[in-house]
């Protein structure tokens, strides 16, 4: 067999196996235009339905591989494929959400939220229906009419995650989305997110989420990817199978933490 034909059935296998995840990233290798090298020979998989994070030392590239797996920028080596499709650039079906909160002052939750749809060819009324729907699967039935000033910040991050569903995404990919709520506030949040994402009236089919908060991954995720060392590679996978909602305190979560510690070294530099 030629080269190329192998080649050819490589990928061709590689395609049949990324067809039976949700997103698949593999062997990814990526540098800046300044030539520094952030990745080499990143794999992830998200299952369906599965909550998938990814942490790391601050710095690592954790918000550049979100922006890997949504298409917006191209890897040097290696392919994000999307229920085995290739994805080269960004699609309506990938759904990133940055750590500020988005949501225009002049509008209320609801024309917020609608403002998603408005790029679709949705009539107002349909809009508006799937607007309020997204509204209460986030917990904000009976505040559409607010305006942002008359929010609290986690009602905020709530219509931001409202419009990003309404736009009926497969994937969510969330950039440290608790990171700018206070503690307390951030903790409801996040109790509530699992079963948002999830619930059976949401399209979603997978979630990764960024954050350098361990305590935080271990009481969302399925499975969190460890990235460390420069250029950065899967240092450690760890799977969590505790049920919701988990108990920070409990052994069983404190042993996970550990696992994710240890992966956690400084970073090595590899000579390139
Ligand atoms: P993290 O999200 O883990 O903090 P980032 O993905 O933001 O890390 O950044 C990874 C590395 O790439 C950092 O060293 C950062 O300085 C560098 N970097 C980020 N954006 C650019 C860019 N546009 N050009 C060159 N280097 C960049």
């Amino acid at each position: 067999m030629s080269m190329d034909e192998d080649l050819i059935k490589d990928n061709a296998m590689q395609r049949a196996r990324a067809a039976q995840y949700v997103l698949s990233a593999v062997g990814i290798d990526f540098s800046y235009e300044n030539g520094y090298k952030v990745f080499e020979n990143v794999n992830i998989d998200v299952g369906q339905n599965e909550f998938v994070a990814i942490v790391g030392p601050s710095g690592i590239g954790k918000s550049t591989l979100l922006r890997i797996l949504g298409g917006f920028l191209k890897p040097d080596r290696g392919m994000v494929y999307l229920f085995g499709r290739p994805i080269v650039r960004p699609t309506p079906d990938i759904i990133l959400i940055h750590q500020s909160i988005v949501t225009f002052p002049w509008l209320t939750a609801l024309e917020n939220v609608m403002l998603s749809l408005k790029v679709r060819n949705v009539s107002d009324d349909e809009a508006e229906k799937a607007a309020r729907n997204a509204l209460e699967m986030v917990g904000l039935q009976g505040f559409e009419d607010l305006y942002p000033k008359e929010m609290s910040g986690g009602m905020r991050q709530r219509v931001a995650i409202a419009r990003a569903l309404a736009a009926s995404p497969l994937v969510f990919l969330m950039d440290e989305p608790f990171a700018h709520l206070d503690e307390l506030t951030a903790e409801g949040l996040r109790q509530d997110i699992y079963n948002i994402l999830f619930s059976p009236d949401t399209p979603l089919k997978g979630v990764v989420l960024v954050s350098h908060n361990l305590t935080e991954v271990v009481e969302l995720a399925d499975e969190i990817y460890v990235l460390n060392n420069v250029p950065a590679t899967v240092v450690g996978k760890v799977h969590v199978d505790l049920p919701r909602p988990r108990n920070p305190r409990s052994e069983e979560f404190n042993q996970i933490l550990d696992a994710l510690y240890n992966y956690l070294t400084p970073p090595k530099v590899r000579k390139l």
